[in-house]
Formats: structure tokens, sequence, C-alpha cells
């Protein structure tokens, strides 16, 4: 057998052939390690479609592998070669094939950094970490972007990655004059029967063998496996995308915020999943959307809504989240200590729009963003939630979730857990705001309208509750004062059923 010289680990978020891992190999003298590691399933305890996506993408993409030239050696989860964990399974790969080096992409989780850069050491080996150039600006980017700046927003490093990307640009200038038109991004939405769906895809023998393996050894982990329709190929996630941009992209800016009862996804893309796993492109996604703004196919609120939230929102929090890991995690400005309720896994609860919210989770390990902010994040945070604990559910039960998104966006934008460096203030809303977005308080047993007792919408007296309770915190921040400023002029006694009615609330959880 042919001496092999490097080792190229690709990890399971890294399903891309212009890897830079990949890119640095040679197919002819180097070996691709795959493997479906039980201790990356169990670490937090995925939900089981997340589980059987990432592996039957990764079966899938060692298939790509060896189709253009690739030896690869894929592991999988019931192999007699399995080891369980990274560190292990390149030890055994090392043994086997005698590698003069290591090369792999840098991980995009603190976690897995740590461990490769214990490699070198414990191996005995050149480890070669190379930058994720899927990514449109690096870690030391983002650092030197930060220096000087009193105080970080989105808004102006959006406007950076516009310039750099050349994307809506006409010249040095926004196309259509704004750089910004998240305000014509609010309306609520109807029920529309011929509201798109995402394109699903019949599961094939591959995803069978997975779907059957993941329901054996994962049976106790949250989540419905089947109706399994997720794309676990290249092709049929850029399907899926393209479906997204002729069916629900002219819609995705006037509805973004919007919820509907029995409607999961709206005019979301739902493809989170593909791209953070490496089966779609940013940049390319990005380019596709401008260009159907560009061919009169979908209108600039919705084009702009969409490439912000990609090369604005998700290269930000990336940038966050190596700018302040590992401290980031345990952060908790309130001071929250709560336990997660259990209606978080079981959905069982009056409350409305939580029961929606949970449910899909549970059946597509899908909910969308506002669902995520303003439903299942704001009612933590209201009720005081420990922060942590409402991370590890996000990690778990989302089939987009890895640590690097998820985390700043749990524990800075929806907890504010981070004391402010992410969100200008805290997504803290009662009742009102749930009803002006939604239809879920038609069907649901609390009276949106009133503000305490038993038949009250729950969200409202803990709304005004954790006002009162960190006014001490949130009254300087302008956008809260108002806020504050509204309590107090209540009179004694509402402030005390405000203060009983929360309290029983909570006692009730
Ligand atoms: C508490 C909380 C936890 C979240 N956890 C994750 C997570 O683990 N993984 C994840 O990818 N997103 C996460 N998000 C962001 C966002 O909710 C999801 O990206 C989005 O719902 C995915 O669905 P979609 O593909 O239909 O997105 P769309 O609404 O169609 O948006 C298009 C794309 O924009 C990107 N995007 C949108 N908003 C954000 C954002 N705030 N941060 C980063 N990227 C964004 C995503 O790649 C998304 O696919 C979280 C948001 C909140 C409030
Ligand atoms: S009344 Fe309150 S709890 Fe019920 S759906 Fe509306 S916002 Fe949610």
């Amino acid at each position: 057998m042919a001496s092999v010289r490097n080792l190229i680990l690709v990890l399971g978020d890294q399903l891309s052939p212009s890897i830079s891992s990949l890119v640095a190999g040679d197919p002819k003298r180097d070996r691709v390690l795959l493997a479906e590691l039980h201790d990356e399933a169990i670490y937090v305890r995925h939900h089981k479609k997340k589980i059987a996506f990432l592996f039957s993408a990764m079966r899938h993409f060692a298939k790509e592998l060896r189709a253009l030239g690739w030896v690869v050696d894929y592991v999988t989860l019931d192999d007699p070669a399995h080891q369980g964990s990274f560190s292990a399974q390149v030890a055994h790969a090392v043994a086997e094939h005698r590698p003069e080096r290591i090369i792999v992409t840098e991980a995009g989780e603190w976690r897995v950094r740590q461990m490769l850069e214990q490699w070198p050491t414990k191996l005995s080996m050149p480890v070669d970490i190379l930058p994720d150039e899927r990514f449109l600006c690096s870690r030391e980017d983002f650092k030197a972007w930060t220096e000087g700046r009193k105080q970080l927003r989105m808004e102006y490093f959006y406007r950076e990655m516009r310039r750099r990307t050349g994307l809506l640009m006409d010249g040095d200038q926004p196309a259509g004059g704004k750089w910004n038109l998240d305000a014509q991004n609010r309306k609520a939405a109807d029920a529309d029967l011929f509201m798109p769906q995402p394109r699903a895809c019949a599961p094939d023998t591959v995803t069978q063998a997975v779907l059957a393996l993941v329901e054996a050894r994962f049976a106790d982990h949250f989540g419905d496996l089947e109706p399994f329709w997720f794309a676990v190929t290249r092709a049929d996630a850029e399907a899926a995308f393209r479906e997204f941009i002729d069916r629900a992209l002219p819609h995705f800016g006037d509805f973004q915020d919007a919820m509907l009862q029995g409607e999961s996804f709206l005019y979301h893309a739902v493809i989170a999943q593909y791209l953070n796993c490496g089966l779609l492109d940013p940049l390319r996604i990005c380019t596709e959307v401008e260009a159907a703004y560009r061919a009169g196919k979908a209108p600039l609120n919705a084009a702009e809504g969409f490439i912000r939230q990609v090369i604005g929102w998700r290269e930000y929090v990336r940038g966050i989240y190596w700018l302040e890991m590992p401290g980031y995690e345990r952060s908790n400005f309130f001071g929250h200590t709560r336990p997660l309720p259990a209606f978080y896994w079981t959905a069982d609860t009056d409350m409305a729009c939580v029961k929606a919210a949970v449910t899909q989770t549970r059946e597509q390990a899908y909910a969308h963003h506002i669902q995520r902010l303003m439903v299942t994040g704001n009612f933590a945070m209201l009720a005081g939630i420990d922060p942590h604990e409402v991370h590890e559910w996000y990690l778990a039960v989302y089939a987009d979730a890895y640590e690097w998104v998820e985390l700043p966006n749990t524990v800075g934008m929806s907890q504010f857990a981070d004391g402010g460096l992410l969100a200008s203030k805290p997504y803290a809303a009662s009742g009102a705001y749930i009803n002006r977005m939604s239809n879920y308080c038609g069907s649901c047993r609390y009276d949106v309208k009133q503000r305490t007792g038993a038949a009250a919408c729950p969200f409202n007296a803990l709304y005004w509750d954790f006002i009162a309770r960190h006014r001490d915190r949130i009254g300087n921040n302008p956008r809260m004062a108002q806020m504050v400023r509204t309590y107090d002029k209540f009179p004694a006694d509402e402030r005390q059923r405000i203060t009983d009615s929360a309290a029983q609330f909570l006692a009730s959880l």
C-alpha cells in the first residue's frame, strides 16, 4: 500500500470540497478521514433529526469526495474501528497510516479548537490548522475591526461587509440608497393556502440506514426522527435554495417577523442547516439573491433583508464568539438561576405561542428566528431562566445549531446575558408584541389583553416584573428607560398585582 503523506481530517460541519484542508491536499498522496463520532452526538443530546441529517450528509460527502478521486476512510458509528472521540479516532488513523502530518481546517467551536491544538504534542506530529475560508470575515479581521471602537454594532460591520463583497452596491452607494430596510420587514402575515413549503427530499437508502442507526442508538434523545425530509447532498441543498428564491424570497422581507399557527416555515429559507455544515456557500447564495433582485424577481427589502442576515448577522455573531470565548459561555448579566421548565421538552403548556414553537421544534428541528427570539427566548429571559441552560437547549434542538452561531444568538441576543455587547437592548416583550406579529393568541387559553390574574397572558406580568426586577441594570439604557418610567406610573396596587401574578405563575412552572 502506498504510504500516506498527509492525513486530512474533515469535521462534520466542513462538507465542502473547496474547504481549505482539501485544497491544501493532493488526492494522489493524501488520505481523508471522516468519522461519525459518538462523543459529538451526545456532548449535548442533539435532536435525533439533527444527528441523522449530519451523518447522512457526511456519508454522501464521502461519496462525493471519492468521485473526485480522494481516498476516504469513513468511520460509521457502528464501525469496529469507531473510537468515540476526535482525538482517539485521529490517533487510531495515525497509528494505521503513519502520515507525515495532519491537515485540518480550523474548528468552528472553542471546545474542538482546544482539542486540535493539543494534537502536535499528543501525537508527536505536525498539525496544520488552516483558516476556514467559507467565512467572509476571518477571526483576525473581525478583531481588527473591533479595535478602537467604543461600542460594537452589527450595522456598521454589515456596511463594511457590503463594501467588501460589493453585494447590493451601486458603485460606493447601497442599492436603492439605504443600507438597511428592516423597518419595512415587520408585517403580520395572513394564512395563505398557497404558502410555500421548503423542498422535501425523500430519504434514499443511505439516509434510511442512518435513520435506523439513529433510532437504535439515540432513541432517548429529544425530537421526531420522521418524517425526514432534509436535503443531504449538495445538489439537493442547492435545489432547495433555488426553490426558496423562486417561491418564498419575494415575501421574505415583508413577513420576516411574522408567526402563524400551523405554519412552521412561512417565507423563510430553511437553509441554515445546509449553510452551517458546508452544503451551501454563503457568498454564492447571496450572489444568487442579488441576481434575483436585479432581475426584478424579488423586491429590494427582501434581498437586502436576506443578505443582511447572511453577511451581516451570521458573520458578526461568529466574530463575537471568537472574540469573547471561552468566558462568553457563562455570561449571566441578570444573575438568572431558574431551571429550564420541562415544557421546553414536552410542549405541555397552555401558552399557545410557546406550545407551537416547542412542538414544531420537536417535529422539525426548526423554528424561525422570531419564534426563537421572541417566544422561547423572550419567555426564558422574562422568567429568569439560567442562560446556560437556555444555551444548551438551543444547541441541542435545532438542526442548524453549532456553538459559534447559537451561543451569541442565545446568550447575547435573546437573553441579554452579555449585558449588551451583542444587542443594543434586551429583546423583552409582553404578549402585545406576540399578538401583533402572530395569530397565536386567538386560540390561547390566556387573555393577551389582561395584565394580571389567573386568566392573563403570562408574558404580561412577567414582562413588567422583569422591568421592575432589573430596573437598576436596564434603566440607563435609553431604549428601556421609557418602560421603567411607564412601570413607575402604575398605581402601587397594580404593581403589587404584577409582582403577585408573576410569582404565582413562576411557582407553577
Ligand atoms: C436564540 C436563538 C438561537 C439561534 N441559534 C441559531 C443556530 O444555532 N444556528 C443558526 O444558524 N442560527 C441560529 N439563530 C439565528 C436564526 O434564528 C436562524 O439562522 C434561522 O432561524 C434559520 O432559519 P432559516 O434558514 O429559515 O433562516 P432565514 O430566516 O431564512 O434567514 C436566512 C439565513 O440568514 C442567516 N441568519 C439569519 N439570522 C441570523 C442570526 N441571527 N445569526 C446568524 N445567522 C442568521 C442564517 O444562515 C439563515 O439561514 C438563532 C437565533 C436565536 C434568536
Ligand atoms: S395570550 Fe400570551 S401566552 Fe397566549 S399565545 Fe398570546 S402571547 Fe402567548
